[in-house]
């Protein structure tokens, strides 16, 4: 029996959710070898799997993109980029109705096709089908732990485990790597994010790359008590009482304050009875998992109130991510690319989400685009030489893992806390979470017991992902989008925070305009 494999490609993708399809597509339709090594299985895992995905999808005809971006631009609060709203605008114009090769698209009532708005099941289902029929090769049940570089830092490649069949770990030597491993939801149960704790940014930043706008980060959404269902767009027709019977003022678009606040003193129900007769028809096609949920728990949403929690998405919803560098999305590491939400999508979004619509078009288009200029970098640069793990931390399992990633949750999904900051919450934060760090193992890897070094990683990215929104919370002394600080009332030229290090945090302010 084989221990470890060894592959090669022109381009690694890490990650096969919404991006890391799409990436690994456009790099198999270019010519190129590609490899997608996925921590579940690719076709069920990632945040869209879960979901209905709507995608920014709008015609060249007419002013309707030139009008879309303007909004767009006024809602970034300074910090969007017309040039990459309009890339992705364009690509996934051309890119999306392609799907349909393996995608059985359904007339609405009217008999149009929708392209946009895609069932998430089917959609990752398509997507695995398509990947493979293009040549990509999967690595299902095969989480990255670490990149492998050059004698000069060019990422070529990565090593992980494997948690099923014979191999206990697998090492694929690439040209290039696009990291798509999506964002970091700190392990709250968000429904299709269990996988998202990190890792892509804790290995991004060990080859060097930066990371901008972490502190857009503060994002909760709504879901029925004690379940994982945080489907957003029921909740736009809620009414909601606090344990004193008393009606909240109804949430704006991604802002649950006034619950979080109400939560904090008592159970709070909600009503769903003012939601109209078409959507809940249409509801069992569009998200199958809400009935699904309420049957469980033995109640008719629409007619009993039923209380509810607040789900933490860290940047998921958010808007963080390793920064952008060119328009190939690239990082400032050769060889290194990102695609979807493990990037930062501010250049698209700013500093509000871009759920709903921007995110998915973003996935998209940058999963084609990182992975055509992963290809053109793959093959300018030829085959590699030396190939270095650069993981830092988190490679061997700790005693103090459990404890850390409690300690680094009960930070981060706190809902006040982080909906308010203000500069002595953030420093106890940092404090907190600098204890956890110190509490990590940086024993060199042993061998056994893949899901325990799975595991150990995963805790590792997610305090170190903790610890950089917490750095740039505290140097963005002023309130934009999501980022809120209670502490100050300045409102300053629109920058962009950029984290990196790992030892120790470290945050400089980059004026949005350079
Ligand atoms: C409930 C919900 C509804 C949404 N609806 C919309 C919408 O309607 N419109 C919209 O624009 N956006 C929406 N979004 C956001 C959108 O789904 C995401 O932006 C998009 O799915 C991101 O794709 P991704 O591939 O970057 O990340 P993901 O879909 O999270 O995929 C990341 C993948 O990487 C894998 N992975 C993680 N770590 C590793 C590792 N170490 N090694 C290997 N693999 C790894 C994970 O298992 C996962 O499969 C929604 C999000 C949620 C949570």
């Amino acid at each position: 029996m084989t221990r470890d494999a060894a592959h090669s490609a022109d381009v690694l993708v890490i990650g096969g959710g919404l991006a890391g399809c799409w990436a690994a597509i456009a790099v198999a339709e270019a010519g190129g070898r590609a490899i997608i090594a996925e921590k579940g299985w690719c076709g069920t895992s990632g945040v869209a799997a879960t979901a209905g995905p709507g995608h920014w999808f709008i015609s060249p005809e007419g002013r309707l993109r030139e009008d879309a971006v303007k909004r767009r631009l006024q809602m970034a609060q300074g910090l969007g980029d017309a040039a990459w709203m309009n890339r992705i605008l364009e690509r996934t114009w051309t890119t999306l109705p392609r799907i349909g090769t393996h995608y059985r698209h359904v007339p609405d009532d009217s008999g149009r096709i929708r392209h946009h708005a895609l069932r998430g099941p089917e959609y990752l289902r398509a997507l695995r089908e398509k990947a493979i029929a293009a040549g990509v090769c999967i690595l299902d049940h095969s989480p990255a732990l670490e990149l492998l570089a050059d004698a000069r830092g060019a990422v070529t490649g990565a090593r992980g485990v494997r948690r099923q069949g014979p191999e206990s770990e697998w090492r694929v030597h690439a040209g290039a790597v696009v990291l798509a491993s999506g964002g970091c939801a700190f392990r709250s149960s968000l429904l299709g994010a269990a996988n998202n704790t990190g890792d892509g940014l804790l290995m991004a930043v060990e080859a060097g790359a930066v990371l901008s706008g972490m502190e857009f980060s503060a994002y909760f959404t709504v879901a029925p008590a004690g379940t994982t269902m945080a489907r957003t767009m029921i909740f736009a027709f809620a009414r909601y009482r606090d344990a004193r019977g008393r009606e909240l003022p109804t949430p704006g678009p991604g802002d649950n304050r006034a619950l979080a606040r109400a939560l904090a003193e008592g159970p709070v129900l909600c009503d769903l009875s003012r939601v109209p007769d078409d959507i809940r028809a249409q509801l069992p096609q569009i998200s199958p998992n809400v009935a699904v949920t309420f049957r469980r728990l033995g109640i008719d949403p629409f007619t009993t109130p039923f209380p509810v929690a607040l789900i933490g998405e860290g940047t998921i919803r958010g808007t963080g991510g390793v920064r952008v560098a060119d328009a190939g999305a690239g990082t400032s590491v050769p060889g290194l690319y990102v695609a979807g939400d493990v990037a930062s999508r501010e250049p698209v979004t700013g500093a509000v989400s871009g759920g709903g619509a921007v995110n998915a078009a973003w996935a998209l288009a940058s999963g084609c685009i990182a992975g055509e200029a992963a290809l053109a970098h793959a093959r300018s640069r030829g085959p590699g030489t030396t190939h270095d793990g650069l993981g830092r931390v988190g490679l061997t399992p700790g005693t103090d893992d459990d404890a850390v990633a409690d300690a680094v949750r009960t930070r981060m999904l706190a809902p006040l806390s982080q909906y308010d900051r203000n500069a002595a919450g953030l420093r106890q934060d940092a404090a907190a979470l600098d204890d956890a760090w110190r509490a990590l193992s940086t024993a060199p890897p042993r061998q056994p017991d893949a899901r325990a070094r799975q595991r150990a990683r995963e805790v590792a990215a997610m305090t170190a992902t903790a610890r950089w929104v917490t750095a740039s919370a505290a140097a963005r002394n002023e309130t934009r989008g999501m980022h809120r600080r209670t502490d100050t009332s300045a409102s300053l030229p629109p920058f962009h925070v950029i984290a990196e290090g790992l030892a120790t945090p470290r945050t400089r302010l980059q004026a949005a305009s350079s």
